[in-house]
């Protein structure tokens, strides 16, 4: 389960209320469990970096999020190996690891946020992002309230 905020506000980029869809650049500690059909994510934790009103604006804001991550762009799949965005090492897939991706979300009047596409931005290998406690980002990614 994808744990979401309920305080989603302006898009990072131009500033306008976001409705829906809603777009993200999220980082989140996964796991992919290959077993008959579809490949299907175990997603661990979940964090929000920024959200932005459309596609657009998230393309916009993406170099500046991860050279703040200090995480290179290096868009992977769902395996079963992908290649370390920092070190170009293996990532084994099916064991825990630290993920970026953007997502775009559908809202309903309920307020429920329903998945609707997903890409893998980078992948970082356990030497790379060793535990759970690390996002690999040099300051903690904080949640936005604004009121
Ligand atoms: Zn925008
Ligand atoms: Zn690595």
């Amino acid at each position: 389960m994808v744990e979401f905020n309920e305080n989603h506000g302006e898009c990072f980029h131009c500033h306008q209320v976001v409705k829906t869809p809603v777009f993200e650049t999220a980082c989140e500690w996964n796991r992919v469990v290959y077993s008959d059909g579809l490949p299907c994510v175990d997603v661990e934790q979940h964090h929000w970096i920024e959200q932005y009103c459309s596609a657009r604006c998230r393309a916009a804001r993406l170099t500046a999020v991860m050279a703040r991550e200090n995480v290179p762009i290096l868009r992977a799949g769902l395996g079963p190996v992908e290649t370390c965005a920092k070190c170009r090492g293996p990532v084994d897939m099916s064991r825990l690891h630290l993920a970026y991706l953007e997502t775009k979300y559908n809202v309903d009047e309920g307020g429920q946020f329903t998945l609707e596409d997903v890409d893998y931005i980078a992948v970082l290998c356990r030497q790379c992002a060793p535990d759970e406690r690390t996002t690999g980002a040099e300051v903690p990614i904080e949640v936005k309230n604004e009121s």
